[in-house]
């Protein structure tokens, strides 16, 4: 998730020359200082590159995903299914709504496995909330196919896929609502932030309320005298981080190139006997991970001491797997929704991910190849 290693000149400019716009850091308001809106601009920008409607930007990730799921209207008692290998702050929004999480297991493409997400649907389930693992888009026609017969929305949790496909479609434009993170770890970034995607102005508008104090930034009224029709919070993007996060954006193209190239020269260069994570055919990943699964924990520790001496690391598998696997979240979920966890504990207790550096290049990759396989 390589944004932060091409941070350059362009940003430091970015942000330099909102002090000579007028320096009004904030996004709303004083028109006669200013010379830009940077996160109108940035929200702009997105919907272009993404194709959709609507985009808002807000404070983080994690807020997009509470705020997407108060849009469709989760309420105390419902209940959110998403899935095992995931990361802790989807399962902290489904809390904050008064929501309980309930936690499918995740197949050999790391993403949910609709069966299970199938099989755990019950009279209070609002929404299905996949998550585009480590670059990899989810299995969206299935799910898509459950959440019709059942009624359901879907929130695509799309902070680790940014740029991906899913049969031409961007991710998080797939279900009724999806969500980006920018934090300083994804594959572009504004040090903090996130973003908000639809193509359903319902949606739009309750979260652009519900993320500025129920601001309904009517024009005819300055903004201390603003309508509101709804209480919300206070979920919003800086001018700072729109600034850099539209240089970025401007980036995600190449990044998503260079991305290919070193992958496709990892993975050329491995033995037919290793087994990979599964891909959805029609889908276009981000390919900033490659994940392959080990056979055994000796084997794997191996592997990770090889990536570690040669400087790549390993990302979330096995690195931070208490972070990102919910049979590790006690503190959070029932005993019961730990246990089912269990059989995605077991999966990636195997895998190794192998990240995708823009400092490395493709030879650092072949040769990456060779010392790990041929050993
Ligand atoms: C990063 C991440 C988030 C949270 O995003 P922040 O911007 O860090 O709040 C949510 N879900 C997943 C899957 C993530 O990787």
């Amino acid at each position: 998730m390589p944004g932060f290693e091409i941070i350059n000149e362009e940003e430091r400019v970015a942000i330099n020359n909102i002090f000579d716009e007028g320096g009004i850091l904030f996004a709303h308001g004083f028109d006669s200082m200013r010379k830009k809106f940077h996160v109108r601009e940035f929200e702009k920008m997105s919907a272009d590159y993404f194709k959709c409607k609507h985009a808002l930007a807000v404070s983080s990730g994690t807020a997009a995903i509470k705020i997407a799921l108060k849009a469709l209207n989760v309420q105390q008692g419902d209940e959110v299914i998403t899935q095992s290998f995931n990361f802790i702050a989807t399962i902290e929004a489904i809390l904050d709504c008064g929501a309980v999480p309930i936690i499918a297991n995740v197949d050999n493409s790391l993403n949910m496995d609709p069966n299970d997400c199938e099989s755990l649907i019950s009279k209070k389930t609002k929404v299905i909330l996949p998550v585009h693992m480590l670059g990899v888009p989810a299995e969206m026609n299935s799910i898509i196919r459950i959440a019709k017969e059942n009624k359901l929305n879907i929130l695509e949790d799309n902070c680790e896929a940014v740029g991906g496909k899913y049969k031409n479609d961007y991710l998080g434009l797939i279900g009724d609502v999806g969500v980006f993170s920018y934090d300083f770890g994804k594959v572009i970034t504004c040090g903090e932030g996130g973003m908000i995607v639809s193509n359903n102005t319902e949606i739009d508008k309750y979260a652009r309320e519900y993320h500025d104090h129920g601001h309904e930034n009517n024009p005819q009224f300055p903004r201390g005298r603003d309508t509101r029709s709804i209480y919300g919070f206070n979920y919003r993007m800086t001018e700072m981080q729109a600034a850099v996060g539209k240089v970025q954006l401007s980036k995600l193209d190449l990044i998503l190139i260079e991305n290919k190239k070193r992958y496709d020269a990892f993975s050329k260069n491995i033995p037919d006997k290793i087994k990979i994570r599964n891909i959805p055919t029609g889908s276009q990943p981000i390919y900033d991970t490659f994940i392959f699964f080990t056979d055994s924990e000796i084997e794997k520790n191996k592997y990770v001491q090889i990536l570690n001496s040669e400087g790549f690391g390993t990302k979330n598998l096995p690195d931070a797997m208490e972070w990102h696997c919910s049979a590790f979240w006690d503190h959070a979920l029932s005993p019961q929704v730990v246990s089912h966890s269990q059989k995605t504990r077991k999966l990636l207790e195997k895998a190794v991910a192998v990240p995708i550096w823009l400092r490395k290049s493709e030879s650092d990759y072949t040769r990456l190849a060779e010392i790990l396989f041929n050993q």
